[in-house]
Formats: structure tokens, C-alpha cells, sequence
């Protein structure tokens, strides 16, 4: 069976007045369907850049990258993106912030509103479907922006850094929260990060990339038993540090 997501030596370089910055090199691998998949590797060494070419905005310089075996296309409507801020309007209330993308794509039908009343409801954000994006906690706030992008059903995520605009104490709780919506709705995910507990708490699997320009220097299958099913409770268990040591490790012997 095709991966949900295929990159086979893919490079990306920006061209700007001052020069030619390689940005990636030779970048493959696969990501399986409903796999979550976490990305990690130092500041600049070009993880928003692949999460770029992934969703199409910007194109390969050489390589393909394809979901399901066909070539990826711009915009496609499959995948869904999050960023670090979480980028609800102030003037819409949560109710109409999370209805956004459904507006946008003209696919504001009964039963689309239906599933997102189902996921405020089952997320806990019924209560403030009305309010203002500022009633909400920096929390809540990702949630509903979650909620925001699975209202399109896409049939892959990229979370860029979702959390680093969060303190350490919410960004534990959110990391918990995110994570098991996203295995709850069935979702396949990529999720970029500096951080390598978050990134070992979350994923199935890490992909650790070389400071710029980044290459894959290994890729590291994460399982716990089955008794640590959230990312707070495997921070506890005692393979997270032999994992943290490993990956620890790899990223520390390429800079
Ligand atoms: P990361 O997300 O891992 O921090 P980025 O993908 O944002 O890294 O950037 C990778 C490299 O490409 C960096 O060295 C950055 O300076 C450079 N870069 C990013 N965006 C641009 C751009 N629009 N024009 C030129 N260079 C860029
Ligand atoms: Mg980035």
C-alpha cells in the first residue's frame, strides 16, 4: 500500500538578492496513514520549509513529494495546517471563528456545522462557543484553532511549533489535550518541533534533521506500552529517557 505521505529526495533552496541559502538536502521518507509523526532538529535548519513544500506552497527544487502516491498540488484541500499563534479573529466569536475555514471553502453545510457543534461539545468549548476568542485560556485558544482546522476533515496535519507561544504548564496540558484529539479523530499528523520531549511524548515516530542545511540523520520508531496512552503519562514512564538520551544524542552530533 502507498504511504499517506512520501518524500523522496527532495531539496529546497531560497534564492534572495543576497545569495542561495540550501535550506534542505535530500530530504526522504514516508509517513504512514494515521501515523503521527514528529519532526525535530535545531532553530533554522528549514522544518517550517519542509512543512512548506508538504502542503504546496512552495515547490522542490528537485525530488517529489506524494500523498497516496499522487503528487501533492497547491492548496490541496487534504491537508490542514496549525501554526505556533493561533490565529482566531478577535471580532468573531469562538462559534464563527471555528466555522472560518468552512466559510472560506463555501462548505458551510448542516452537517459540517453539525460535526463541529459535535467536536466543541465533545473538547469542552460548548460553554463558550458565543464568546470572544479573550474569554478563552491560551489553551482553549489552540483547541478551538484545532477544532478550527479539523473542521475541514483534512487527511493530514502540520502542526508548526502549535505550542511555543505557551507557558511551560499550559503547554504540558495542551501538548495532552491536542494529542489525543488528533488520535481520537483518526488523524495522520506532523508535528515540527525544537522540543524533544514534546516531540517523544507525542509521536509514533521522530525524524531528527540536521542544523541547516537539514538532513534526515535518523529516524527513531517511539512505542511505550499501552498502559502510557497520554503524552504526560509516557514524560513519566521509564523509556522516555533512553529515547530522550538517544535522539539527544543525534541531534547534539550535528550541531
Ligand atoms: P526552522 O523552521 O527549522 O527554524 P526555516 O525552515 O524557517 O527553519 O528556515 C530554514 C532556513 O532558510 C533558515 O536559514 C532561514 O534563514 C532560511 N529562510 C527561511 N525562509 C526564508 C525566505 N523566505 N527567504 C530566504 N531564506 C529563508
Ligand atoms: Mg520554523
Amino acid at each position: 500500500m502507498d504511504a499517506m505521505l512520501s518524500l523522496s529526495h527532495v531539496s529546497f533552496s531560497y534564492h534572495t538578492l543576497g545569495g542561495e541559502t540550501l535550506a534542505l538536502r535530500d530530504i526522504s521518507f514516508s509517513v504512514g496513514f494515521g501515523e503521527f509523526a514528529a519532526i525535530v532538529g535545531p532553530s533554522g535548519c528549514g522544518k517550517s520549509t519542509l512543512l512548506s513544500l508538504i502542503c504546496g506552497l512552495i515547490q522542490p527544487e528537485s525530488g517529489a513529494i506524494t500523498m497516496a502516491g499522487k503528487p501533492t498540488a497547491a492548496g490541496s484541500p487534504g491537508i490542514g495546517y496549525m501554526l505556533q499563534r493561533d490565529h482566531l479573529f478577535e471580532w468573531r466569536t469562538v462559534y464563527d471563528n471555528v466555522l472560518l475555514g468552512l466559510e472560506i471553502q463555501k462548505k458551510l453545510t448542516a452537517e459540517n456545522r453539525r460535526r463541529v457543534e459535535q467536536m466543541l461539545e465533545t473538547y469542552g468549548l460548548s460553554a463558550f462557543a458565543g464568546m470572544k476568542p479573550s474569554a478563552l485560556s491560551g489553551g482553549m485558544k489552540q483547541r478551538a484553532a484545532l477544532i478550527r482546522t479539523l473542521a475541514l476533515d483534512p487527511e493530514l496535519l502540520l502542526l508548526d511549533e502549535p505550542f511555543s507561544a505557551l507557558d511551560y504548564q499550559t503547554r504540558l496540558e495542551v501538548a495532552d489535550d491536542i494529542g489525543m484529539i488528533i488520535r481520537r479523530e483518526g488523524k495522520t499528523a506532523i508535528l515540527v518541533t525544537h522540543d524533544l520531549s514534546e516531540a517523544i511524548s507525542m509521536a509514533d515516530r521522530v525524524i531528527v534533521l540536521s542544523k541547516r542545511p537539514g538532513q534526515v540523520k535518523s529516524i527513531i520508531p517511539v512505542s511505550f506500552p499501552d498502559e502510557y496512552d497520554t503524552p504526560l503519562k509516557k514524560r513519566n514512564a521509564e523509556q522516555f529517557s533512553h529515547y530522550f538520551n538517544l535522539i539527544w544524542k543525534e541531534l547534539k552530533q550535528y550541531g
